[in-house]
């Protein structure tokens, strides 16, 4: 301990990090609710149409479905295509996917709200450029063009042959005699598949709070992931100008907020952004693909580059920070241990022990997020608008933003913010308006900002149940947090696997996640085939080993995350091991995953998996 104070003393910081580390304590304690997750509810009743499709035409029809295909796989995002894609690669050919909206593209399809872009560098984000021969526009894609890559993957790898569009799945159910899943959906289909693959996303269902007196609004109201451009008028580039009379409520403050409070603020005619907790809004510093650059690239860059950049966040050394950009910002600092000093100095600081390295990590967080509220000081001008933007907690306890509007909106004149933490979130919303701290904010329009379910049951976020061997169904299996062997598959659930974060490798680049997974997935499927048998299920034994592994490691996610301000990192503050989106991934990281996936890859006996 002594040894520890004295690093720390040696260090001769300009900030005093226990006074840092007591105001985050207080800042996440009093926005801990005692509800956590069930302060959301679902999208029903009023809101209902919250989960339309805007984006087609009603009244499609088409004979409902009753033959086979070897696999289903539910979702049409970048999971479904990359399975597709992948799973073509290595023959498997007879696919189909089935999608709710009218197009392939997922969480580009729905979100089209005005400046929505991927905080993700995209030769990282946008997958399969190196097959496909596409160099994306700007290091950081603008959603329109991430759409249409997605539907540019769709028709290389001839996913449109067999897909059907604007269906929901309702049921998955074994039928053990046929050894066969029986897909139900809401077109009235019953068909067959030898395998199943569930890409239905991590935030696919948007989700509102439970405030009071929700319903009762009788403006207007949407979801940003289903942006009513028939009210706002515009496009994603901007042009909101039906707005210029409405006084309009953004209510939330996360990424998306982040990326179209701008547009709001800048056409409205009064805006209220009600915040409860503020995110960091580090650079974007947006630019143009070099193509001289991209000539230099050698075959094989895009994984070399999405490797480095999950090296950097796993902590492994690298030669280059390839990315070099506000994600990779803290730990490059750790990575060659610089710290910056008292007389604004860098200073290089060898850690002597686990403690120090773990100091050091909070020392360097603590630096990263001194600049970001600094920025928000250069930014904003009225002083008490600044000090409830600054975000008060480590940077990766939330998902960190990157926009250089945001700010920059809290100036005009016609844009207030509404700090709503004294109450925990927004007090109530009545016939006409929005209450915060006992004032009610008139307005026309509330545009909801909340986000997405991440907490709830896994087959409520879907929209089915799956009903495996002798009944069972999966939300019953998985009650008391997921038991999965490697993230990908369940005891008594044959022949269905899972796409998306799990008790696997996972990225905050979430393509590379599902990449990985679905080359790992195409495997198997591949293994079963060739080798002549019905089907694979992971044994009770494996999977219990596995999940008891993920526990283990997970100790450090575990500890960081429980410091956390809520969120839906931390399961709104709750946590257990295996609740919230990265508290149960496996904790060495995605490359430490893969390399152990391909060690299993290679001794070619599927250990683990029972085969029939
Ligand atoms: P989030 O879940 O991140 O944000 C929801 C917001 O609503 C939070 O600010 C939350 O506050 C606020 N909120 C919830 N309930 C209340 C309440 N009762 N009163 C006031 N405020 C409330 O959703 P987003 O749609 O912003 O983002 C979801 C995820 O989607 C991101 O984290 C990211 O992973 C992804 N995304 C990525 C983008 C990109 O790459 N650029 C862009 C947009 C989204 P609090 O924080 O206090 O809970």
């Amino acid at each position: 301990m002594e040894d520890d104070a004295r690093f720390i003393a040696n260090l001769k910081l300009d900030f005093d990090p226990d006074a840092l580390r007591n105001k985050y304590n207080q800042e996440r304690d009093r926005r801990i609710r005692v509800d956590g997750n069930a302060q959301y509810v679902e999208v029903s009743g009023k809101f209902r149409h919250f989960t339309d499709d805007p984006y087609v035409e009603s009244g499609f029809t088409r004979a409902p479905l009753t033959d086979e295909v070897d696999v289903v796989v539910i979702g049409g995002g970048f999971g479904g295509l990359l399975a597709g894609a992948r799973f073509r690669e290595a023959g498997i050919k007879d696919v189909r996917i089935i999608e709710s909206g009218g197009d392939f593209g997922g969480t580009w399809y729905w979100n089209r709200y005005p400046g929505a872009q991927c905080d993700i560098e995209s030769y990282c984000y946008l997958p399969l450029v190196e097959e496909l021969g596409y160099m994306p526009k700007e290091k950081y894609s603008f959603a329109p063009e991430i759409y249409e890559h997605s539907q540019r993957i769709a028709k290389h790898y001839q996913l449109y042959d067999n897909a059907c569009f604007q269906t929901r799945v309702t049921e998955l159910r074994w039928d053990g005699d046929a050894a066969r899943w029986i897909v139900s959906t809401d077109r009235g289909d019953a068909m067959r598949a030898r395998f199943v693959v569930m890409a239905t996303g991590p935030l696919n269902r948007p989700k509102l709070p439970a405030i009071a007196g929700i319903e009762d609004f009788e403006g207007h109201t949407f979801h940003t992931s289903r942006w009513d451009y028939s009210y706002t008028g515009g496009n994603h580039s901007g042009g909101l100008t039906k707005l210029s009379d409405k006084r309009v409520a953004v209510i939330g403050t996360g990424a998306t907020a982040i990326q179209c409070v701008p547009f709001v603020g800048e056409y409205a005619r009064q805006l209220y952004v009600f915040q409860r907790t503020p995110s960091s809004v580090d650079l974007r510093g947006n630019k143009p693909t070099d193509p001289a650059w991209a000539k230099t690239l050698k075959p094989g860059w895009q994984r070399a580059r999405r490797e480095n950049f999950n090296n950097i966040f796993a902590g492994v050394p690298v030669e280059e920070d390839l990315v070099s950009d506000g994600w990779t910002d803290i730990f490059r600092n750790l990575g060659v241990g610089i710290i910056g000093n008292a007389e604004k100095k860098t200073q290089k600081v060898a850690p002597q022990s686990p403690s120090q390295m773990a100091l050091m990590a909070e020392v360097v967080d603590f630096q990263k997020m001194n600049g970001i509220r600094s920025r928000v000081d250069q930014t904003v001008t009225d002083p008490a608008t600044a000090e409830a933007l600054k975000p008060w907690y480590r940077q990766f306890c939330k998902r960190p933003t990157f926009n250089d509007e945001y700010l920059p909106t809290f100036n005009r004149p016609n844009v207030k913010l509404i700090d709503t933490s004294a109450t925990q979130g927004v007090e109530r919303i009545t016939r006409t308006g929005i209450v915060a701290n006992g004032v009610e904010y008139p307005v026309d329009c509330i545009i909801f900002a909340t986000g997405f379910e991440v907490g709830t049951a896994y087959t409520r976020r879907a929209g089915f149940e799956v009903v495996g061997i002798g009944g069972e169904t999966l939300t019953d299996h998985w009650a008391k947090g997921l038991q999965t062997f490697h993230g990908f598959s369940s005891h008594g659930f044959p022949n269905c696997f899972i796409l998306g974060p799990s008790q696997n490798g996972f990225s905050v680049n979430l393509t590379a996640v599902l990449d990985d997974q679905s080359q790992h997935i195409g495997y198997i499927i591949k293994e079963v085939m060739t080798r002549g048998f019905r089907y694979s299920q992971p044994s009770k034994e494996a999977e219990k080993e596995w999940v008891a592994e993920i526990k283990r490691l997970a100790v450090m996610t575990t500890d960081f995350l429980s410091n956390c301000t809520p969120g839906y990192y931390n399961n709104e503050g709750h946590l257990q091991a295996e609740a919230g989106l990265i508290a149960g991934a496996y904790a060495p990281g995605i490359n430490a995953f893969n390399a152990l996936m391909a060690k299993w890859r290679e001794k070619g006996d599927l250990e683990g998996l029972e085969l029939s």
